[in-house]
């Protein structure tokens, strides 16, 4: 893994070279309220992000608070949410969560990581994204994107997103916690994508442990 030096300079380059935190940014999937992004959040497990966004869009014309929720039948949250994937499973989350929400926390999805993984269907990347999405927390989610380039530069040593999430946010400096998502995901989606790196145009070439590694090969 990368010292401690080495993770402030690449979190000062990166920053210089990417977008940040856009202002009045909505929810996950442009979800606009805590309760619709921790239910796109939960729907988007394995599923692509057109599927989820058509399975959020057809639930959320039947309902989009915990006690309307609760009121559909199984059948009809299922047929709803059926483009994107184990929609049993997600079906049988929703219930939960919508239960847990209105019997703990009066109906309001609470704004703190441990309010929020106390939840049915809630992990690690779900609350993170909520708290800094829709509360606008200085915390970096760590999706598949953040994951994969964390774990590449040598920023993190990781084998899972939680695990990574919990190192970033140990190695990571406080002024980079804001925007840190923002600049990580911009890198992974426009230089360090997953199949063909841009190693050539990026910013961290010189400091990343995977291009090193690469090099030597
Ligand atoms: S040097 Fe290559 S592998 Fe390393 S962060 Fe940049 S694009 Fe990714």
């Amino acid at each position: 893994m990368l010292s401690e030096s080495a993770v402030e300079e690449v979190y000062r380059r990166i920053s210089r070279a990417m977008p940040g935190r856009t202002k009045g940014a909505k929810g996950p999937k442009g979800q606009p309220d805590a309760f619709r992004s921790c239910i796109s959040c939960m729907l988007s497990a394995q599923s692509l992000d057109r599927n989820t966004a058509a399975a959020a869009k057809a639930l959320f014309a039947l309902a989009h608070t915990p006690r309307t929720m609760l009121a559909l039948s199984d059948e009809r949250i299922a047929a709803a949410i059926k483009p994107c994937g184990l929609y049993n499973m997600k079906t049988r989350n929703i219930r939960r969560f919508c239960e847990a929400l209105l019997a703990e926390h009066g109906g309001k999805v609470p704004s703190t990581r441990e309010g929020l993984l106390s939840l049915p269907g809630i992990g690690r990347k779900c609350a993170d994204i909520v708290m800094s999405f829709t509360f606008g927390a200085d915390v970096i989610a760590v999706d598949t994107h953040v994951h994969r380039v964390c774990n590449r530069i040598g920023l993190t040593e990781a084998k899972t997103a939680d695990r990574t999430a919990e190192q970033l946010e140990a190695r990571s400096p406080a002024w980079a916690l804001r925007d840190g998502h923002f600049w990580l995901i911009q890198l992974g989606k426009r230089i360090c994508r997953a199949r063909s790196p841009r190693c050539d145009v990026c910013p961290v070439s010189d400091l990343c442990e995977f291009y090193a590694a690469r090099d030597q090969a």
